[in-house]
């Protein structure tokens, strides 16, 4: 049976107060659609915590700036539907923009900090997009949890602060990047890559771990390190972002690792594609 797809916020509503009337929990999973292997992790850890999960895809113009590729973003929902109902999801969320945006529409969420550096700093605006269309899908669903994948590690925690900051009681769960077998984070975008691309790209894997190693052991400090990687991308990645080490949960530049929990983070532009991903330090 094809699975059911709510285009109106009211359909969705509608359905979640029904499971909630059977006693049901509710969990939600937020896409850009074009699925792959990372995203159905998040279905899979949906369904293991709840016992109905929706699927929303819905490719949000506010997180993108200019001259990125919101029109040639890859659409795919037939596909997208089938892979999610294989994994055993229950239902797909697929607005228009004129839905989520209606005429008139005017409000803003901001959250400060946490949005000035890394991806934030790099494509300016961007947080901007996704807090305010998080904000509104977690008000749109009211599920019990949601889940986000740890690849947009700064996304997770723009999203956990917002959802604090604004009392909504969605419980927001991470959920492990997942790798192809030579360690390249799954994304969406890899698909704009080459071959040879695709070769470079699985560098940023080894480049980053390597440097975790290495800060995690003490050996080197987080500025040596970042440097070290940020060069050896330079030679292969068109342009680097950034490498930086950075408290998990703050997002504050870290230069020992000391006992905090912390993160080093890369973001490097290959082809039409902007790669990014990170790994724990310890
Ligand atoms: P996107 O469609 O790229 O906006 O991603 C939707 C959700 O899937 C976000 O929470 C991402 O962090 C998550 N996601 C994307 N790629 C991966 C991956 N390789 N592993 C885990 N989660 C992922």
């Amino acid at each position: 049976m094809p699975l059911p797809t709510f285009r109106t916020v009211q359909e969705m509503r509608d359905q979640v107060a029904a499971w909630r009337l059977d006693g049901l929990r509710v969990g939600v999973v937020f896409t850009m659609g074009n699925l792959h292997e990372g995203h159905i992790a998040l279905v899979e850890a949906a369904l293991k915590k709840t016992d109905r999960v929706i699927t929303t895809i819905f490719v949000n113009p506010t997180q993108f700036g200019e001259g990125e590729d919101l029109d040639s973003y890859p659409r795919t929902h037939e596909k997208d539907t089938d892979m999610v109902a294989a994994a055993g999801g229950h239902a797909m969320f697929v607005p228009s923009v004129s839905e989520m945006y209606p005429e008139g529409f005017s409000t803003r969420v901001i959250v400060d900090g946490l949005t000035d550096v890394l991806c934030g700093a790099a494509r300016p605006g961007h947080f901007d997009g996704v807090a305010q269309i998080v904000t509104k899908l977690l008000n749109q669903a009211q599920a019990d949890e949601t889940f986000f994948g740890e690849k947009d590690w700064q996304q997770l925690a723009v999203v956990k602060r917002l959802a604090r900051d604004l009392d909504i009681p969605t419980v927001i769960n991470g959920v492990p990047i997942v790798r192809d077998d030579y360690g390249l984070a799954l994304s969406s975008r890899n698909g704009y890559l080459s071959e040879e691309e695709i070769e470079i790209a699985r560098k940023l894997n080894v480049i980053l771990k390597k440097a975790a190693y290495d800060i995690g052991t003490g050996g080197f400090t987080a500025d040596a390190c970042e440097k070290a990687a940020e060069a050896i991308l330079k030679a292969g990645f068109e342009k680097v972002d950034y490498v930086e080490c950075r408290d998990a949960d703050t997002l504050e530049l870290v230069e020992k690792s000391e006992g905090r929990s912390c993160r080093i983070f890369g973001a490097a532009h290959l082809g039409r594609a902007r790669l990014i991903d990170n790994h724990l330090v310890n």
